[in-house]
């Protein structure tokens, strides 16, 4: 019967990473639901720990190793190790986080099983929303500087977790209906996926060919039609569908193939538009802005303008929790949210402006080719949050910012080459309508060239 199931799609060649072995690594993934169950409670477990026990503990001190305090080792967790490599797996691997180990995804799947499993409304499965909903919880927790503060994290990813399993308990029955269409991270998340170098392929033929009786319908989360799946960008990478049908199969492919084969109809300009302001944009200033000496003008002169006037969300922490941590001024909480949407508006801005020129003004070429940039600020925003931990790292006495610009100086020039290659290959899988490849692959390269020096010698975070 497993014989069966693993002589899926024609293969060469043997080894550790045949695309046999990979075929059956989604097998058994398939086969030990059970153990990811309890992988997943574990998690939870962990999770709800070190999200609220910080908060009821005595502030750390600012100098405090990683070690020293429950709080300090919960912020190099969450931000430190957790954030970067989440980015990077999603990047090389797909969303086996989403599926595998997420807790609001545990949670809110199992809050579908025994909730109301009423049908997601039609103003839930507007597909920008979950890119919406991301661009106002990465503003608000640099508004009230989630990263350095038990309570602040709390509201926002314990907030988010309330969310989902809020949207667990009223919709769906037992499936992951906040993960397909509402979770803010997902957004980004489905983005870098496109990348990744597996995905579960499926074979329609071998699928309607199957013998009668069909078996029944794949329990999947996100509720996709898995028979049509050609896309990691919802896919979850649970692994219960491996094996349906002798048809599915978690399968190799090139880095970034997904982007380079994309067809016209599957360009989506509000996709473009948030490759280009939010994953570019948006998480450049997000990660770069506080560190750059224009903040600290526009802080002194908001500062100036507004006193000592305090935000509220510092005083319900302090009134709650006796915790001193937030962002308690609204100069700096103004001088953060105006610097990184600013970041945002002109750094989109210019790079749509290049694609288009790149593309000479075909506007469905040019939203293609900012698919091609996924590499390149996948690795951006990677290295971004490793600076987060370096930071995290160098508070707590221990000093490794001399490997930055190395680590920089190689993921950029990694992710450079990546997009290049992408785009290339779109740019022939069109076919360079009315021939403006010679053109079209320069131009791009520049404008990737522009972006990867910005990555290269982006201001150092505070
Ligand atoms: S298609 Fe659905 S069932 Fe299959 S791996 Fe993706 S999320 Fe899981």
């Amino acid at each position: 019967m497993e014989q069966e199931q693993v002589i899926v799609f024609p293969r060469r060649g043997g080894g550790r990473f045949s695309p046999m072995r990979i075929q059956a690594v989604g097998d058994a993934l398939q086969r030990r639901q059970d153990l990811i169950r309890k992988l997943q409670w574990s998690i939870v477990a962990v999770y709800l720990f070190l999200l609220v026990a910080p908060v009821f503990l005595p502030e750390a001190d600012s100098r405090a190793g990683v070690f020293d305090s429950l709080a300090r080792f919960a912020e190099a967790l969450f931000w430190g190790a957790w954030w970067p490599g989440v980015i990077l797996s999603m990047l090389i691997f797909g969303q086996f986080w989403c599926g595998l180990m997420c807790p609001d995804g545990t949670l809110t799947e199992f809050a579908s099983r025994h909730g109301r499993g009423l049908k997601v409304p039609a103003w839930m499965r507007k597909p920008a929303l979950p890119l919406v909903f991301f661009c106002f919880v990465t503003l608000y927790e640099h508004l009230i500087d989630a990263f350095r503060s038990a309570p602040a994290t709390l509201l926002v990813i314990g907030g988010t977790s309330c969310l989902s399993l809020i949207t667990g308990l009223i919709y769906g029955r037992g499936k992951r209906v906040w993960c397909r269409f509402v979770c803010p991270g997902a957004s980004i998340f489905s983005l870098l996926a496109r990348c990744a170098v597996l995905h579960f392929k499926v074979d329609r033929a071998r699928w309607d060919a199957a013998p009668r009786p069909a078996p029944s319908a794949v329990d999947c989360p996100p509720l996709l039609d898995v028979r049509r799946l050609r896309s990691n960008e919802k896919c979850n990478m649970c692994s219960r569908c491996s094996g349906h049908r002798q048809a599915v199969a978690l399968s190799w492919r090139a880095p970034g193939e997904e982007i380079a084969t994309l067809e016209p109809d599957e360009v989506r300009n509000w996709e473009a538009a948030g490759i280009l302001y939010v994953l570019i944009g948006l998480l450049y200033g997000a990660v770069h802005w506080p560190g750059s000496p224009w903040h600290q003008q526009a802080l002194a002169a908001l500062q100036q303008w507004s006193g000592e006037a305090p935000v509220w969300q510092a005083e319900v922490s302090r009134w709650l929790f006796r915790h001193e941590g937030m962002r308690s001024d609204l100069a700096g909480a103004l001088a953060a949210l105006l610097g990184i949407a600013g970041t945002a508006l002109a750094l989109g801005t210019l790079a749509g402006a290049g694609l288009l020129m790149a593309a000479s003004g075909r506007q469905k070429l040019a939203g293609a080719l900012a698919y091609a940039l996924i590499p390149l600020a996948g690795i951006g925003l990677a290295l971004g949050a490793m600076e987060h931990s370096l930071s995290i790292l160098a508070r707590g006495g221990m000093n490794a910012w001399a490997v930055l610009p190395w680590l920089r100086l190689a993921g950029v020039l990694a992710g450079l080459a990546w997009s290049v290659a992408t785009a290339r290959r779109l740019l022939r899988h069109w076919r360079d309508p009315a021939g403006c490849r010679k053109f079209a692959l320069p131009a791009f390269a520049a404008v990737a060239g522009l972006l990867a020096a910005a990555y290269q010698f982006a201001p150092v975070p505070a």
